[in-house]
């Protein structure tokens, strides 16, 4: 049983021990204990901070209601692109109960060296360990390895596009609300304690290390917690809000002017409707099931195509918007279980997920305790668009004057929105002046503290984060236990 701890219970100051304290209880969290659980053999204790509450949905087999979630602390856009909090939740298990299951693992090209684009940086581990490692985690949840799957046998030949310049890009999609499923297993996880309600005040040095926390309760009772070592995992804004806020750890640290830097995000949104001459095949709307999971069907440049245009690892994403308005994304969702191959539509709607290059000018600050927010669109962003459009009607056999005519019309000004993929600001490298911590997640210069999160990618590349994500648990699972 999960040792689930109201921290307002607490009347009188206490102190408490632990081997391992984890700050945030999102899926980066949940899925480090259950991967440490794996190896720990000599039951070390690890302790959970959580200032929010529990929620009773999350107890449900589903996503939660995105118009319940909770974001409590306070932040101003500056840029350009603006940060959403609908949908953002402070609560035991964080987002997990809200995202929207797209498990995407990042590819090859994400991985490549593209000396045709600015401020492009490098993953610190090569491709082959990171799809070795995701296979390895796509077993751990018993979840069908996209390697298995045969996206020809469920996506027509016919309808998937068949182009040196564009990808089909087929990806996996798990609708399940992922506490519960992480719920079965942690439950069963000993000298494991979450404490919620519980914010915490300080940190305490020693030397380079971190020895204790105190936490604060609404009694303005003190916890003080010792430990071990330390892991950040409290989010994207929350892991950068926790390091600028501890004076006595930024004003340690040479990395200090990198905290906050290299924010990014999949800037997306719809672009376009089109009328198709070609029929559209209801797959590439709604993807379709293999097993007890569902896929979904993208494109995107090739890599030649990418280097030849000077664009980037972007994804273009056939939406059914018009469908969406009429019924529930369920019914929907369950069409797909129908397999069927009748043709469906030749209105095509277009969305799309931009990759956003690192750049340190993309920032977050904290002023008064509050976060602001200063993104802006790369030069990149409009430009990727109007090639991939006009390379897409290319293929659907448009006339150039036509594409030209489209292209030029596509109305850019604020259409971008927020995908809630949140990245970096505290992003791992070798060099401690140009990141926060090294490739086994340890911070530079705090000899016990470990970040975890999509806080610490160099980049965002073309896929949803948290497969990513729980690739960089996996690693300090195994990291940590060493
Ligand atoms: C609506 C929505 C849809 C999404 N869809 C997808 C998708 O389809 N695919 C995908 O890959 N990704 C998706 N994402 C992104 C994904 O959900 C996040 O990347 C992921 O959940 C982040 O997990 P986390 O554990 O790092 O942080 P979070 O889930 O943000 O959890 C952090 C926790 O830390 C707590 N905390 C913060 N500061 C403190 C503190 N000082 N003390 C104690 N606790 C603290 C917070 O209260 C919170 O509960 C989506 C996100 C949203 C919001």
């Amino acid at each position: 049983m999960i040792n689930l701890i109201n921290s307002n219970n607490f009347n009188s100051e206490k102190t408490l021990e632990t081997d391992i304290l984890l700050i945030g209880s999102g899926i980066n969290c949940l899925s480090f204990i259950e991967f440490f659980n794996t190896l720990n053999k000599d039951n070390k204790r690890i302790t959970v901070i959580e200032k929010g509450e529990v929620k009773k949905d999350l107890f449900k087999n589903e996503r939660a209601d995105l118009n319940n979630s909770n974001y409590s602390d306070n932040f101003q856009n500056d840029g350009v692109f603006e940060f959403n909090k609908k949908g953002m939740n402070q609560s035991v298990s964080g987002n997990s109960s809200f995202w929207g299951g797209r498990f995407t693992r990042l590819d090859k090209e994400d991985f490549l060296k593209r000396e045709w684009l600015d401020n492009d940086k490098e993953w610190p581990f090569t491709y082959e360990e990171y799809d070795e490692t995701i296979n390895e985690i796509y077993k751990f949840y018993n979840v069908d390895n996209n390697k298995n799957f045969d996206p020809y046998h469920y996506f027509s030949k016919k309808y998937l596009i068949k182009s040196n310049n564009l990808e089909n890009k087929i990806f996996f999609i798990k609708f399940i609300n992922f506490y519960h499923r992480l719920n079965q297993k942690i439950n069963l996880i000993k000298n494991l304690d979450i404490f919620f309600n519980a914010e915490v005040e300080n940190l305490n040095f020693n030397n380079q290390s971190i020895d204790s926390i105190s936490i604060t309760n609404k009694n303005f009772k003190i916890i003080n917690i010792k430990f071990q070592k330390i892991i950040l995992s409290a989010g994207v804004l929350g892991n950068i809000k926790n390091l600028l806020k501890f004076k006595n750890i930024s004003n340690l640290i040479d990395s200090k002017n990198i905290v906050g830097k290299y924010i990014m995000n999949h800037p997306g949104g719809k672009i376009l409707e089109f009328e198709n001459n070609k029929k559209v095949f209801s797959s590439m709307y709604f993807g379709s099931n293999f097993l007890s999971s569902s896929y979904r069907y993208g494109i995107k440049g090739s890599f030649n195509f990418q280097k030849k245009n000077q664009i980037t690892n972007s994804l273009l994403l056939f939406q059914p918007y018009h469908l969406l308005n009429k019924y529930k994304f369920s019914d929907i969702y369950n069409w797909t279980k129908r397999k069927f191959t009748a043709n469906f539509d030749k209105r095509i709607i277009l969305n799309l997920y931009l990759e956003m290059l690192p750049d340190i000018n993309n920032k977050i600050d904290l002023i008064d305790n509050n976060l602001k927010i200063n993104v802006n669109i790369d030069k990149y962003a409009y430009h990727n668009i109007e090639v991939l459009i006009a390379e897409l009607l290319n293929y659907f056999c448009y006339e150039e004057k036509k594409i030209k005519q489209i292209v030029e019309n596509i109305y850019f000004k604020n259409f971008f929105e927020d995908s809630y993929h949140y990245m970096g600001g505290t992003i791992m490298g070798d060099d401690k002046k140009k990141s926060v911590v090294n490739k086994d997640l340890k911070h530079h210069e705090i000899d016990n503290l470990y970040i975890l999160g999509a806080s610490v990618f160099p980049k965002s590349g073309h896929a949803n984060p948290v497969a990513t994500q729980l690739f960089l648990s996996y690693r300090l699972a195994k990291h940590i236990y060493k």
